[in-house]
């Protein structure tokens, strides 16, 4: 028997099935693993049998047959065959849940392995999930138990920081994720000054991997950790640039370059994206080709001073009051990615796709803001369930980003502030 941590909202995750508005059975890939696919080789049901024959076929390029043996033909509306009228799994129905493949019992629970221990959380892609992980007023809690038995599950990802040979950040994983963790908890600051604390924090640890001086790195997490305490990061925190018209550019053409409707799968999310750049006035002009130039500056400031009268009015209020919200994203996020190995090892570059994570999920809710007039709870988790499901599902988009930072030489806590801060 193997410990295990928890995250707090699992404990009231129940799946809502039928009536979910944005079913995990609808849209995406169903896999079926070795083993369970033998299951459904014997079953005598006729019925079932004939709808295996029909939907299920071999995976040829099948990466381990414990997920992926096998797949799931989906119908033309994108619905799993197995979904029966009241949106309800038929497998499980009549088969039970014993019945269900790896993948489809699995989710929307992820689990890794740090030092023997496993970790449960959950994507933040499944509505419920999201209601229950961004709603928690109190912010999210992990808890140590005796874990029951896990055989089947799939274990995302394995790590032993005990390893001698071991990459420094598997070294150092659970005291760099504990200290983030902790700043993105420390409800003293904003959240913006968390972030910015954060890029502080892993630009000092890169600097000294690059020097070769990692020996240092648990003096200074401790060090980190007391300054959090007695707000020792303000003085370097104040000078950080803020330029909201430069931080409008850099996303919008980030947005406008990578959210390809042919690569992202979730109508959910670019219907928010509709509704964003409505919100925000982009893309209404129609622009004359004589006055093009003039027109274009006219426009960009128009559209600038836009999204500061939205950021103004209607996001910072309800932030002030809510900000727990997006605190419990970033959270899960960092427990889940074993942060700061998110990014090849590379704790600047962890640190980075956090801040894209973070200030794509602002600047849309700000144009979403226009078009609603204003931001409820539910709205703001409803788009960023929408957000994992259409982006972080998607294994590339936030690979093609963080490159793209890099060639344009945004990847410095100057431009990580002015992307954070408003
Ligand atoms: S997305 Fe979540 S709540 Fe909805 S059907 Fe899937 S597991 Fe259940």
């Amino acid at each position: 028997m193997k410990k295990n941590v928890k995250a707090s909202y699992l404990n009231d995750f129940k799946c809502i099935g039928g009536v979910c508005e944005d079913n995990c059975c609808i849209g995406w890939n169903v896999e079926i693993d070795k083993k369970t696919y033998a299951k459904y080789e014997k079953i005598k049901d006729k019925e079932l049998t004939k709808y295996f024959k029909k939907y299920i076929y071999k995976n040829d390029v099948s990466y381990d047959k414990n997920v992926d043996y096998a797949l799931v033909e989906l119908e033309a509306n994108k619905h799993c065959p197995f979904l029966n009228q009241e949106k309800l799994c038929r497998i499980q129905a009549e088969l039970g849940e014993n019945y269900l493949s790896n993948v489809c019992s699995s989710y929307p629970r992820l689990i890794n392995e740090v030092d023997g221990i496993l970790e449960y959380s959950a994507t933040i892609s499944c509505p419920e999930i999201a209601r229950l992980a961004l709603g928690a007023k109190d912010g999210i809690e992990f808890k140590q138990k005796n874990a029951g038995n896990v055989e089947d599950n799939i274990i995302n990802i394995i790590v032993n920081t005990k390893k001698e040979d071991s990459p420094l950040l598997v070294k150092y994983l659970q005291e760099l994720r504990g200290l983030t963790m902790g700043i993105l908890k420390s409800r003293d600051y904003t959240l913006w000054e968390r972030m910015l604390i954060i890029g502080i924090v892993f630009r000092k640890i890169q600097e000294l991997i690059n020097l070769n001086k990692a020996e240092e790195i648990p003096g200074q997490i401790v060090m980190f950790s007391q300054k959090v305490d007695h707000r020792g990061f303000q003085r370097e925190v104040k000078p950080l640039p803020i330029n909201q018209s430069a931080q409008l550019e850099i996303l919008k053409e980030i947005s406008d370059k990578f959210n390809d409707s042919n690569e992202i799968d979730s109508e959910r999310y670019l219907s928010f994206i509709n509704e964003f750049y409505k919100g925000i006035g982009a893309g209404k002009k129609s622009v004359k080709k004589e006055s093009r130039s003039a027109a274009l500056k006219q426009s960009n400031a128009e559209l600038s001073n836009r999204y500061n009268v939205l950021y103004k009015d209607f996001y910072k209020p309800f932030m002030d009051e809510k900000d727990y919200i997006l605190e419990n994203y970033l959270v899960n996020f960092v427990f889940q990615s074993l942060f700061p190995m998110t990014e090849n090892n590379q704790p600047f570059e962890s640190y980075t796709n956090l801040v894209i994570r973070y200030s794509l999920i602002k600047f849309n809710l700000i144009g979403i803001s226009g078009f609603r007039n204003g931001l409820t709870e539910t709205l703001v988790i409803e788009f960023i369930q929408s957000f994992s499901k259409g982006l972080e599902h998607n294994y590339n988009f936030f690979e093609k980003i963080g490159e793209y930072i890099q060639q344009k030489n945004y990847d410095t806590m100057e431009y990580m502030s002015i992307l954070i801060r408003n």
